[in-house]
């Protein structure tokens, strides 16, 4: 009987000591978010952290990932989703407030080369003005 117990406990040290390891594993480049406010960086980061989200999700389906585990780490990478999605919109506005004309010749973005219409007021990609901004006409 009491074999059984000691075999319980130690089991119970074991994943105790391991599961911190593990975690700090998947977490290390999760929490290493010193955002970069360089808006292609802040596009790809985004772009990572929703791919990293469809594969939680993915490895939740699988049962590789405990529901704490992946409650845990979703929660994580949302929010350093929101953290992007908010510095985005900081960089966005800035640009789109002191953006300049940035078409090339060839009728791209010169800002990230994004292709456009002749139509497009703004680039899709990055939001920087692309039409000529004409000071406000004074109006009688
Ligand atoms: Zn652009």
């Amino acid at each position: 009987m009491s074999a059984i117990i000691i075999a319980i406990i130690a089991l119970v040290a074991l994943g105790l000591a391991f599961q911190p390891l593990f975690r700090q594993e998947q977490l290390a480049f999760v929490t290493a978010d010193e955002l970069d406010p360089n808006l292609e960086n802040l596009l790809s980061a985004r772009e990572a952290t929703y791919s990293a989200i469809k594969d939680l999700e993915s490895d939740h389906m699988q049962g590789k990932l405990s529901n704490v585990d992946y409650q845990t780490l979703r929660s994580k990478y949302e929010t350093k989703a929101l953290a992007i999605l908010q510095q985005l919109d900081v960089v966005e506005t800035n640009s789109v407030v002191t953006a300049q004309p940035v078409a090339t010749a060839d009728g791209r973005c010169a800002h990230c080369g994004e292709p456009f219409d002749a139509r497009d007021k703004f680039c899709r990609r990055c939001g920087a003005s692309i039409a000529p901004t004409a000071p406000p006409a004074a109006r009688p």
